[in-house]
């Protein structure tokens, strides 16, 4: 990994704990990062769990009552830094984030600017966290509303956005006063901690910002809900996890912060602009191979205008190059692993053994293991799993439908119940 990059040095291989990179779990167990599209090993890093979790709560526990002291433009000087660093270093972010999570390297380098504007606008907002003088319900009474930071926050962040979705939880967090520990996917730390390293130039103070590296996701989860410590817990990734977590956190009325999985419909009316309609059916359904969280994922289309809409789309999707992030003009990596693939066959199988048809695509892609081929499914209908489970993969499934009271029923219905 380090050859590939312009400062080697941003390749870590250590999890960041109180100040400390830790090259080593308390177990000795590890696990390997890999890249989806060549299966190559870029990293194997240490397998941590509750005891190294507990320890990184403490070491933030201490710290931040110590970074909450600061004013918040001393606080914002440290944030602004490490958006110059990010924007210094947006070569060798992104060229470690398509390596461990197969986006092209256009997209990736889209993604870390787009990290590095929440570390500017929240560093920034440091300055301003003002409170609220509010009128009295009795006329010697006035009340007086001021923002504190409410301590140490645990952060679950998934692998489809590795660098922006720590950097839009821990930038806020860190602005306001609050101490972070993150627990990146296991898939793709590598982000993480390049963003760790550059925080601690930057001048995060040790145990303000600690990456726990973990695959055992539900123990460190546990000890993020269970350890009273923690005060918030911000999480982006399935709904079936935020639920998990969500109960979890009950038993100390946890402060949570969810952003899970989406099942968004995309609808298109007869009279639509029809090269308009299709291209942003492609923004919106293949960015990211489809595995973003507000991929249209039901495509309802009117009869008079629907296999004119399905040619048109499936012509465009042919033409979608898939391969390696790094080679030139491809606009679809690999799916990030095998379990994300087998879903997705597994949901045009589905579809094809209740009545679709496959307009383009539907099989692996030649290019190996991971690849998929861009997809676009006609005749889908609302027995089939595609209506209510997110796929989080390329595959377009195009509904009809009759009357527009009819398409915005069933989008409003048939949400994701996975
Ligand atoms: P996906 O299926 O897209 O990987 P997940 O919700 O499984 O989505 O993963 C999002 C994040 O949640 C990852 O960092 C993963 O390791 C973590 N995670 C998975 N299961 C649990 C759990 N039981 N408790 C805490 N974190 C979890």
């Amino acid at each position: 990994l380090s050859s590939k990059l312009k400062d080697p040095t941003l390749a870590v291989d250590k999890a960041l704990i109180a100040g400390e990179w830790v090259p080593v779990s308390d177990s000795g167990g590890t696990f390997d990062v890999s890249n989806p599209s060549t299966g190559e090993i870029l990293a194997t890093l240490p397998d941590m769990n509750r005891t190294e979790t507990k320890r990184a709560i403490a070491a933030a526990h201490k710290a931040q009552k110590v970074w909450a002291k600061k004013t918040g433009k001393e606080r914002a000087g440290v944030l602004r830094k490490l958006f110059d660093l990010m924007i210094d270093n947006v070569d060798d972010l992104a060229t470690i984030l398509t390596l461990e999570m197969g986006k092209p390297f256009a997209e990736a380098k889209g993604e870390i600017l787009y990290g590095a504007s929440y570390v500017e606008w929240f560093g920034e907002e440091a300055k301003r966290l003002y409170g609220d003088v509010i009128p009295g319900h009795l006329s010697d009474k006035r009340i007086m509303v001021i923002k504190q930071p409410v301590g140490v926050v645990a952060a679950i962040t998934p692998w489809n956005f590795p660098n922006a979705m720590l950097a839009r939880k821990m930038a806020p967090a860190i602005a306001a006063g609050c101490a972070m520990i993150s627990k990146p996917a296991a898939q793709t730390p590598l982000s993480a901690l390049a963003l760790a390293l550059l925080a601690e130039r930057a001048g995060v103070p040790a145990g303000i910002f600690n990456v726990i590296l973990s695959k055992d996701s539900p123990s460190v989860g546990r000890e993020f809900t269970d350890n009273d410590k923690v005060r918030k817990l911000t999480f982006t990734g399935s709904t079936e996890v935020g639920r998990i977590l969500m109960r979890q956190g009950a038993d100390q009325i946890m402060k949570l912060g969810l952003e899970l999985g989406g099942n968004a419909p995309f609808i298109v009316f007869d009279d639509a602009d029809l090269d308009a309609a299709v291209e942003g059916a492609m923004v919106s359904k293949y960015r990211n191979n489809g595995q973003t969280c507000v991929c249209a994922n039901r495509l309802y289309v009117q009869s008079g205008i629907y296999d004119a809409f399905a040619r048109k789309l499936a012509d465009r999707v042919s033409s979608i190059k898939v391969g390696d992030g790094f080679e030139a003009g491809v606009a679809a990596g690999p799916l990030i692993d095998s379990k994300a693939l087998a879903k997705v066959e597994e949901h045009i199988q589905d579809a094809v053994s209740k009545g679709a048809q496959i307009a383009v695509g539907g099989k692996r892609h030649e290019k190996g293991a991971l690849f998929f081929q861009p997809t676009v499914l006609t005749g889908v209908t609302t027995e089939m799993k595609v209506a209510r489970e997110e796929t989080f993969g390329p595959v377009a499934p195009l509904f009809r439908f009759e009357t527009a009271s009819s398409s915005l029923a069933k989008a409003g219905r048939d949400r994701n119940t996975a």
